[in-house]
Formats: C-alpha cells, sequence, structure tokens
C-alpha cells in the first residue's frame, strides 16, 4: 500500500504563481488535488498556466494581485473566496531580488524590496489569516479543518552572502513573521511555516548561472548544482497536508545542504 497526501476539497491561493517556485507549487498543488488559485500581476501568464493545469485534469483560477497594493490584496482574496471557496491553504510566495553592495542600496532600493517581500507578504498572509480565523472561531468545536500558510523565506533568510544584504535582511523578516504567526494563530488550527529554499533556476536568478560569478558560486554549493522548482514539491504538498497539524511555527531548510 502506498502513502499519498489528498488535497482534495481544499482550495490553495499562490501569490506570484506567474512563474518559478509559484508557477510550480501551483502546479503540484493542483495535481494533489487542490483547487488553486493562481494570484500574480502578469495575467497572461497566470492564463496559459491555467490551461496547463486545466490540461492534466486540475482546477485553476486566475486571479489578478499586486502585493504592494493593499487595495488589490483586499480584492484579490475576496475575489478568490468568492469564485473559489473559502481559502484554506496560503502559499504567500511572491518576492523580489536584486544584487548589490551594501554601500550602493538607495532608499529606493530598499523600499522596492521590503515592500513586496516584507509588507506584501504580511498583509498577504493578515488578509488570508483574518478570513480563516473567522471561520475557525466560527466553527463548532473541532469542526474546522484547519488553515496552512506556508511563507516562502530563503536559505538568506538564515545567512548572509555578499551583495544580497537587504534581500536577506527581508527573508530574515519573514522567518520572524512565521513564528509571530505560529505563535498567535496556531491555537486556531493555523499552521503557519517557513520555507527557506537554496538556489533554485528560476526568473529570479536565471541570468546569474551563466556568469563567471554564478559558476563560482554553484562550485561553493554542497554539491554543485542549482535546484530545479520541482525540487520542493514534496515540501509543499507535505506542508500543505491536513495529517502535517502537528507542525506549526517551523523554519524549514531545502538547500541542498548549504545552509550547513
Ligand atoms: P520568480 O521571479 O520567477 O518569481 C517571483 C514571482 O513573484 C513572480 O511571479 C513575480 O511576478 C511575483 N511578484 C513579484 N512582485 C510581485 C508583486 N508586487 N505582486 C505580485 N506578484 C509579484 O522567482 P522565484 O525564484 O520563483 O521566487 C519565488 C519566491 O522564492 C520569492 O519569494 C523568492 O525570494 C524565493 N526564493 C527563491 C530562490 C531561488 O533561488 N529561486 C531561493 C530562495 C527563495
Amino acid at each position: 500500500m502506498a502513502y499519498s497526501i489528498d488535497l482534495s476539497g481544499r482550495v490553495a491561493f499562490v501569490t506570484g504563481a506567474s512563474s518559478g517556485l509559484g508557477a510550480q507549487f501551483a502546479r503540484t498543488l493542483a495535481r494533489a488535488g487542490a483547487a488553486v488559485v493562481l494570484a500574480s500581476r502578469r495575467v497572461d501568464r497566470l492564463k496559459d498556466l491555467r490551461a496547463e493545469i486545466e490540461g492534466e485534469g486540475g482546477d485553476a483560477h486566475v486571479i489578478e494581485l499586486d502585493v504592494t497594493d493593499h487595495d488589490s490584496i483586499k480584492s484579490a482574496v475576496a475575489h478568490a473566496e468568492t469564485e473559489v471557496g473559502s481559502i484554506d491553504i496560503l502559499v504567500n510566495n511572491a518576492g523580489v531580488g536584486t544584487t548589490q553592495r551594501l554601500q550602493d542600496v538607495a532608499p529606493d532600493d530598499f523600499d522596492y524590496m521590503f515592500n513586496t517581500n516584507v509588507k506584501g507578504a504580511f498583509f498577504v498572509a493578515q488578509e488570508v489569516g483574518k478570513r480563516m480565523l473567522a471561520r475557525a472561531r466560527g466553527a463548532a468545536p473541532g469542526t474546522y479543518t484547519g488553515g496552512r500558510i506556508i511563507n516562502v523565506s530563503s536559505l538568506l533568510g538564515l545567512r548572509a552572502l555578499p551583495k544580497v544584504g537587504v534581500y536577506a535582511m527581508s527573508k530574515a523578516a519573514v522567518v520572524q513573521m512565521t513564528k509571530a504567526m505560529a505563535l498567535e494563530w496556531g491555537r486556531f488550527d493555523i499552521n503557519v511555516n517557513a520555507i527557506c529554499p537554496g538556489y533554485i533556476d528560476t526568473e529570479i536568478n536565471h541570468h546569474q548561472w551563466k556568469t563567471e560569478q554564478g559558476q563560482k558560486l554553484v562550485q561553493e554549493l554542497p554539491r554543485k548544482r542549482v535546484g530545479k522548482p520541482q525540487d520542493l514539491d514534496s515540501l509543499i504538498v507535505m506542508l500543505c497536508a491536513n495529517e502535517s497539524h502537528f507542525i506549526n511555527g517551523a523554519v524549514i531548510s531545502a538547500d541542498d545542504g548549504f545552509g550547513v
């Protein structure tokens, strides 16, 4: 007999689903049976992904979202719940990165990073979390099936490397945000965990791997390899499963051992 995780009947809201990890999280959760809401700014790409997921027999919906715009967050979450159903799973994935020496960071560069990676992630989780809390409080004892929030931090939320200092600071805030939410919301059966991926080849860093500096970085990685978005499939499904109700406030590295 094989072990399997079934997310049928669950609604998963994935931010930054138009590319990279977010797109792959959405594919994977749909394959596990969840109805997925693809939320991001690039709606054309989301529509292509929806067609791909539907082509595999999955259930996907497209909603425009800019996590730096509070009205956009509120309306995207409301729209998702009206169109698809109560959000059971949030994959709080949208993020941006830049490479800069600390002495070159201008206030606008700082705001760009923190407005998306910290403020955006916080208010998306807050908007979804408020609705999960209301459902948990309104449910008859023992009947709320539980919420799952997965915040996408980074290996760089746990360790610093040159030229990514402000990004690392923003991702460290996501780690602490995760613990604070897990602490306050855990007793309402809302589990909040963070994942800290190592280097994975996506749009955020693709340009880097062809450069001399990028190649040098690969040589410093434990197994001299950059990951693929699919390398996080099992982790995301595991954290979203009802069976993971005992995992709360965890900060899980998936970095091929680079953070050790
Ligand atoms: P990516 O650039 O392919 O994806 C980022 C996604 O976020 C894109 O879909 C983008 O459109 C979306 N986004 C950015 N700003 C947004 C906004 N204001 N509103 C809505 N959506 C917005 O890169 P990725 O690697 O897939 O990144 C996904 C997450 O994983 C990010 O939070 C990133 O920091 C994190 N991460 C990536 C790596 C890696 O090596 N690729 C490692 C650790 C953490």
